[in-house]
């Protein structure tokens, strides 16, 4: 995954937040877009939430991956929940 795809997936995701009305999302993913013109890529980890047990977990996968959603151990499908925490990494020159 280069730069240029993080960037177009944060403004997609900005673009997104935006028609959804998620104000918290909308900072983050606009705070990622300010970053990466400063050359520091910030990558969100997900959390997942199951609304029947409760049961959260982790998602490190990467963004390519989001598109589907995982499933708790009791067959109902997680919720994903704003997890302000992120990765960072040094992008390239
Ligand atoms: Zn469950």
């Amino acid at each position: 995954m280069n730069i240029r795809e993080v960037q177009k997936w944060h403004e997609e995701q900005v673009a997104e937040c935006r028609s959804e009305d998620d104000e918290q999302s909308l900072q983050f993913h606009k705070d990622c877009v300010q970053a990466l013109a400063e050359g520091v890529g910030l990558m969100p980890t997900y959390q997942y939430k199951c609304s029947k047990c409760g049961i959260e977990f982790e998602d490190n996968r990467s963004i390519h991956a989001e598109a589907d959603t995982p499933r708790c151990d009791c067959g109902e499908a997680m919720n994903r929940v704003f997890n302000p925490t992120h990765t960072i990494w040094k992008t390239s020159k």
